[in-house]
C-alpha cells in the first residue's frame, strides 16, 4: 500500500491499481483490478478503517472490473458506478453507436453479472469525485477528480509505468494501454483535457501516483503528438 492523506494505492504485480478515496461515510474504491483481487481489496479497505461504500469504474476492461462481482457480492450495500456507455460492455453489449468511431474495440471486456446501481455521465458527482468523461481508451472511459486535493483518479488515459505516457502512443515499458485503446486520436483529447484541468497529482491505473504531473503529461502528450 503506499498512502497520502488523500489517497491510498494498492497493485497487483506492482503495476495493477486500485485507489481508495476517503469520504465522511466510508472509502471510495476506484477500479476492482483483476479476477481474484476481492479479498485484497477489502483487506486494504479493512486496513484503512473502511467500509467501502461505492465501487466506482473507470471503464470495462478486465484488468480495472476484474474482481467486480466478487467485491459486490461482499458489499451487498456499496453503490456501483460506471459510465453508461461502458455500462453496455459489461452486458456484453459490443456494439458501437452511430455516430462513434468506426475503429475496433480492443482489449479484454469480460463483461460481468452486476449491473450499476446508477450510470455516469459528465459532470455528475461520486461522492467528492467529479466525473470527467475521457473517451477514446474505451468509448465510455471516465476520470474522476477529487476537487478537494485536484488529483485526477486517470484510469488508462495516462500510465505512469516506466514513467508517465499516453494511452494514446505505443510505450515500449508499457505497451498494454495502447494495445487495448479504442481511438487514440479521441484518447489523445482527453488527455488533453485531464492536462487542462490542472491536476496536482496523477493516479493512473497502471503504475505509481505521480505528484505535480503537469510537466510530465504534457511532454507525454506532445510526443504522442507527433
Ligand atoms: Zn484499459
Amino acid at each position: 500500500m503506499s498512502a497520502t492523506a488523500a489517497s491510498t494505492r494498492i497493485s497487483r504485480f506492482g503495476f495493477v491499481n486500485a485507489h481508495f478515496v476517503r469520504e465522511d461515510d466510508g472509502l471510495t474504491v476506484i477500479d476492482t483490478m483483476l479476477p481474484g483481487s476481492a479479498k485484497a481489496i477489502l483487506q486494504a479497505a479493512e486496513r484503512l478503517g473502511g467500509p467501502i461504500v461505492r465501487i466506482a469504474l473507470t471503464h470495462a476492461h478486465m484488468d480495472h472490473i476484474g474482481s467486480l462481482d466478487a467485491l459486490a457480492a461482499a458489499l451487498p450495500d456499496a453503490e456501483v458506478v460506471i459510465s453508461a456507455r461502458d455500462a453496455r460492455f459489461l452486458e456484453k453489449d459490443m456494439t458501437l453507436d452511430p455516430g462513434e468511431s468506426r475503429e475496433k474495440l480492443r482489449g479484454g471486456y469480460p463483461g460481468a453479472r452486476t449491473r450499476p446501481t446508477r450510470t455516469l455521465v459528465e459532470g455528475d458527482r461520486v461522492g467528492s469525485l467529479e466525473v470527467i468523461a475521457t473517451p477514446g481508451h474505451t468509448p465510455g472511459h471516465v476520470a474522476f477528480l477529487d476537487p478537494r486535493d485536484r488529483t485526477i483518479y486517470a484510469g488508462d488515459v495516462f500510465t505512469t509505468v516506466g514513467g508517465v505516457a499516453t494511452s494514446a502512443r505505443l510505450n515500449p515499458r508499457f505497451p498494454f494501454s495502447r494495445m487495448a485503446t479504442w481511438s487514440p486520436a479521441i484518447d489523445l483529447d482527453s488527455a488533453r483535457r485531464l492536462l487542462a484541468l490542472e491536476p496536482a497529482r496523477l493516479a493512473p491505473g497502471h503504475g505509481k501516483v505521480v505528484e505535480q504531473p503537469a510537466a510530465e503529461m504534457e511532454r507525454a502528450i506532445a510526443k504522442a503528438a507527433r
